[in-house]
């Protein structure tokens, strides 16, 4: 069997608003991320750990900011279409570790919602999604409450049928 490891990365800064968006939960809150999507960061941040790990690029390269077609879109459809792209060539995702820093708002009560709303988009068991929370001591802009970055590491195991697309 074939193992590919993945890892991404993103940060968005807050804006005002009411709520802002992780793995497709929405999150009450006095302010919102900003971008040109919903600012899901931590979905963007998963994205590109799936197309890491297959070697088809970056978020920002199949969905560019520059295009209206992703405005204020809802980023778990781009993580949808991102999973097409991975089961056309055999990938499956195996498991899944993500840590969001923020400094607020609190995340632990939205921990299993989100973990459960990944899995459920990438038909992964409860187990093999984890989501971590930490904040970043006070420190730096995400400290000051700026911005919000999140991390994600993804394994990815490809169809025995498949091999070939490794070969390219
Ligand atoms: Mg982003």
């Amino acid at each position: 069997m074939k193992l590919r490891i993945g890892q991404g990365w993103d940060l968005h800064r807050f804006c005002e608003g009411t709520s802002l968006r992780l793995g497709g939960v929405e999150i009450p809150f006095e302010r919102s991320l900003l971008g040109h999507s919903d600012a899901d960061a931590l979905c963007h941040a998963l994205i590109d750990a799936l197309l890491g790990a297959s070697h088809l690029g970056d978020i920002g390269r199949l969905f560019p900011d520059t295009d209206p077609a992703y405005e204020n879109i809802n980023s778990m459809l781009l993580l949808q279409s991102v999973l097409g792209l991975l089961q056309e060539r055999g990938w499956q995702p195996v498991n899944v570790d993500c840590t969001i820093i923020t400094q607020q708002p609190k995340l632990a009560p939205h921990i299993p919602l989100i973990e459960e709303s990944l899995a459920k988009a990438m038909g992964l068991p409860a187990d093999c999604v984890s989501v971590k929370a930490k904040t970043a001591e006070g420190l730096g802009p995400v400290g000051r409450q700026e911005c919000l970055e999140a991390m994600a590491v993804v394994l990815l195991q490809q169809r025995n049928d498949f091999f070939f697309w490794a070969e390219r």
